[in-house]
């Protein structure tokens, strides 16, 4: 039932109970009045839900476990692999301001490549991302890793992470998980990187995994990219399989409900393409 398995995160023992009340209070008027403090929508879907971090705190979060990442990664800064991964970032940067002008307000994009065999990728709020070299052997058009960026964005677009940590063991310590002088619980940083899937294994649920494929699709479509790419991208990629299983994997439905719910969304995001670019996919 938890979100974050208790195993993986420890919430530091010092924090109030009155938090939890406070929390408590909050989600029942959330769910009953549909918009008090705490209450969010996630763009694209239309979802309504429960979020206790503030988007200006998350993205305080993600930038300090995106610091902690890329501490020992072995970042690469130059060659056709970065340029390529600049290249399709920024375009599903623009698309996602486009789009979601509200949900990205304060990101400040980065794409970072990291040489590692794992065939991975990841978002924490804020736009600070990272592909791995392993995920761009299979990733092997632009329209491929755009694909796979844009679900990557629309995690941290969708804040699925602070959600997360809003329903689970972790709601006694969001509130005050950025203090007013910006200091932050390095337990909380270490949860964020949890939850956005850039440390440790998977942590989005099936659920999650769709509506990160919906809002990815769509991003990548107004980004100028083939939407069609992904049935055949996503089935390429089930196919790796290995020990450790990249975050996008180990929980995503069967390629067969993938397929169906991508075919269900293309007619969309071929009408964004199109208009994006004039001619159809
Ligand atoms: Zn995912």
């Amino acid at each position: 039932m938890l979100p974050i398995p208790p195993d993986r995160y420890k919430p530091p023992q010092s924090r109030a109970a009155q938090a939890v009340r406070g929390s408590r209070a909050l989600f029942v008027g959330c769910v009953a009045a549909g918009l008090f403090v705490g209450c969010g929508t996630v763009p694209e879907t239309g979802r309504s839900q429960f979020n206790l971090i503030s988007a200006s705190d998350e993205i305080t979060l993600g930038e300090e476990a995106y610091a902690e990442m890329l501490k020992g990664a072995k970042v690469v800064t130059t060659g056709p692999d970065f340029v390529r991964v600049q290249r399709v970032g920024e375009r599903i940067a623009q698309a996602a301001e486009r789009r979601y002008p509200n949900a990205v307000k304060g990101f400040e994009w980065r794409f970072t490549l990291i040489e590692s065999p794992d065939v991975n990728a990841w978002m924490l709020p804020g736009g600070k991302s990272a592909v791995y070299t392993g995920l761009l052997q299979v990733a092997t058009t632009d329209d491929e890793l755009a694909i796979v960026m844009g679900h990557e964005a629309a995690h941290a677009i969708a804040r699925h992470g602070a959600e997360r940590m809003s329903r689970g063991v972790a709601t006694q310590v969001v509130l005050g998980a950025v203090s007013a002088t910006g200091e932050v619980d390095p337990a909380i940083v270490q949860a964020t990187a949890v939850a956005y899937g850039a440390l440790g294994e998977t942590a989005f649920s099936r659920s999650e995994e769709s509506e990160a494929d919906e809002i990815g699709l769509m991003i990548a479509a107004d980004a100028g990219y083939n939407p069609t790419a992904a049935t055949g991208f996503w089935r390429k990629m089930s196919a790796q399989g290995g020990e450790k299983p990249p975050e996008f994997l180990s929980t995503h439905p069967s390629d067969e409900k993938r397929a169906t719910r991508l075919a269900n969304l293309m007619p969309k995001a071929e009408a964004i393409y199109r208009e994006r670019t004039g001619v159809s996919p």
